[in-house]
């Protein structure tokens, strides 16, 4: 096969555009600049050939590229985001290149504060020689998502240039909105049509994930008996002080976010807020599995059974709401899904390793949605940050890996 790799100019033109979401703006997608960059990526669609590419009023790009094979294949969906996290400012983004990279920390050129360690950054090690792209430090870079967006944009081109590699029907999807929880909101599964999908927006180059986290909420209300403080002796209970209790009494060494990796869950108290009539707690419960969530809500139960033996006139509800599962549940349902990929890895010439989200995608929703959707690698590293980069020779790996994977679900059919 032979690529022609242009993958890191689109780069370069996208991430200029800014396409921070809103968490509290009720619209979507939740910023109308998104649209922007969707209007853009429809334009190039159809510049290389993608007839039906076309922006939806929620801001959902959906294209496709046709079969070139009289097989039954499977219809796959390679799905990006366009937005970027409201944590840190993705306006007037200027990037850098760093050539034939040395192995040293980089420092950013906008803001000499700012730089890429070693020291924070391991996976750097595996860069020496390459070209790394990064922001000049006063704003995030955008690789997540825009180099998963570059990545599917440039495999596109290279499947309709090169019509003797043989593939089924292929999807794009581009989504508004995922770094605020809503990228799958809006997202029309019977009009996309497809049969599996891939997310391109994993970390290191040669990763898969085909496992998140399963995840609940939890909201505990306490109900306290108020007096006059003048008067309350023997009768005030304080549902401030009660939630308090509930929270010294989590367990200190692990269960928590700060003790723990890997495939540990946790118990994390997010919110806090009361009088001395009524407080309410928030947590949300994290864990690979249905029976390790179950676990750490009981041991929630518990807390709370015991603090509410000291204040026999108070009430506390503990309420459980389930948020997403564990895409593995699905996934593993049609082991090909993810065999395909591992081999789309190794003949993109690098060392497949299975891992697993500490979180959710996108492709966790999506796959109780009933589309099965892991997550592949993008080459995005320190998302979110100032400090955010991504080297080119991961990009065009990611590319080829995307071909491959198109080719082998028609070979394999
Ligand atoms: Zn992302």
């Amino acid at each position: 096969m032979i690529f022609k790799h242009t993958v890191t100019e689109r780069f370069l033109r996208y991430v200029v555009i800014d396409t921070q979401s809103d968490p509290t703006s009720s619209t979507c997608p939740s910023t109308d600049k998104q649209k922007d960059f969707g209007r853009l990526l429809v334009r190039e669609l159809q510049e290389i050939g993608v007839a039906d590419a076309h922006l939806d009023p929620h801001g959902y790009v959906y294209a496709t590229i046709p079969a070139n094979s009289s097989k039954q294949v499977p219809v796959i969906c390679f799905c990006s985001h366009m937005d970027t996290s409201p944590d840190c400012s993705g306006a007037n983004v200027k990037p850098q290149i760093v050539r034939d990279y040395r192995g040293n920390d980089i420092v950013l050129c906008g803001d000499q504060s700012q730089a890429i360690r070693i020291a924070d950054n391991p996976a750097l090690a595996d860069q020496v020689g390459n070209d790394i792209v990064t922001s000049d430090g006063t704003t995030l870079l955008g690789a997540d998502n825009k180099a998963g967006v570059a990545e599917i944009m440039d495999a596109a081109q290279v499947l309709l240039a090169n019509p003797q590699i043989k593939h089924g029907t292929i999807k794009i999807l581009f989504t508004p909105d995922e770094e605020i929880g809503r990228g799958v909101d809006k997202v029309d599964l019977k009009k996309l049509g497809a049969d599996v999908a891939y997310t391109i927006d994993g970390e290191t180059a040669g990763h898969i994930e085909d496992e998140t986290f399963s995840a609940d909420g939890a909201v505990v209300t306490i109900e306290g008996v108020s007096a006059h403080p003048g008067f309350a002796k023997g009768k005030m209970e304080h549902a401030i002080k009660i939630a308090s209790r509930i929270v010294e009494r989590l367990p200190k060494d692990a269960c928590s976010p700060e003790t723990t990796a890997g495939r540990e869950g946790f118990l994390h108290p997010i919110g806090i807020s009361g009088t001395l009539e009524r407080a309410t707690l928030s947590f949300i419960v994290r864990d690979f599995t249905e029976a390790g969530l179950k676990e750490k809500e009981v041991l929630l139960e518990k807390i709370i059974r015991d603090v509410m033996e000291d204040f026999p006139q108070s009430t506390c509800r503990l309420e459980i709401q389930p948020q997403y599962r564990n895409m593995k549940q699905i996934v593993e349902r049609h082991p090909e899904i993810v065999d395909n990929a591992m081999e789309a890895i190794r003949r993109a010439g690098l060392t497949p390793v299975k891992g697993s989200i500490r979180g959710g995608t996108d492709g966790s929703r999506l796959s109780f949605m009933g589309l099965p959707c892991p997550n592949i690698f993008a080459g995005e590293h320190a998302f979110h940050s100032r400090t955010e980069w991504v080297s080119v020779q991961d990009m065009e790996a990611a590319v080829r890996t995307i071909v491959h994977l198109a080719a082998i679900w028609e070979e394999r059919a």
